[in-house]
């Protein structure tokens, strides 16, 4: 089980394993919100309570940039894990075959690394597609790709706990929470949401 970390400001930021947050911890960096109590971390000089919700003694100022990096984890996430070509999902993928990153402009001919350009796609259809743009080799985009509401992406793509999921309806609301505490139906929705806003 990770730690939870906020900022400052109480924003959540990320999951740490256990043995990071302890280090920020004794670094004066952090202080320990929650605990479990029924276990404990052992350093070499103390022990200290497994912390499971930590919060960053100084604000951390995090770029919009990195914030809003295209990651496969996210993307796939995005695209609820299916290919946005031909639709099918992980699950009915066969054998050798997996998810990829395809970019509708190819780098190759100038495409970016960004939301907009960027969509999950199985190997066979990415293998099909090349370097060509999709209307080039006949096919078509299940949706137009978006930039997620990425913050909210993050946790819908984590396991966290319910003293976890306090702190980040305490930031976030209800609505967000509700959202990602419905699984994989809460992620379509979280994205429904978030592409309306844009
Ligand atoms: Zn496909």
């Amino acid at each position: 089980m990770g730690c939870l970390t906020l900022n400052a400001s109480f924003e959540p930021l990320t999951i740490l394993t256990a043995r990071r947050a302890v280090r920020l911890v004794l670094d004066c960096k952090a202080e320990i919100l929650e605990t479990d109590d029924a276990r404990w971390f052992r350093s070499e000089r103390r022990s200290i309570p497994y912390p499971i919700v930590i919060r960053l003694v100084r604000f951390v100022r995090v770029p919009r940039q990195f914030r809003r990096q295209v990651t496969n984890t996210f993307l796939f996430a995005r695209d609820g894990y299916c290919c946005q070509y031909c639709g099918r999902h992980r699950s009915l993928l066969k054998g050798r075959q997996f998810l990829t990153r395809d970019h509708i402009l190819p780098i190759s001919r100038g495409g970016g690394n960004t939301w907009d350009n960027v969509v999950t796609s199985c190997s066979p259809c990415n293998n099909r597609k090349g370097d060509s743009m999709p209307s080039e080799v006949g096919m078509k985009l299940l949706c137009t790709p978006r930039a997620p509401n990425h913050v909210q992406l993050v946790w819908a793509v984590r396991r966290v706990t319910p003293v976890q999921v306090k702190y980040i309806r305490m930031f976030y609301g209800e609505d967000a929470l509700r959202a990602l505490t419905g699984g994989n139906d809460g992620i379509a929705e979280l994205l429904r949401q978030s592409s309306n806003q844009a």
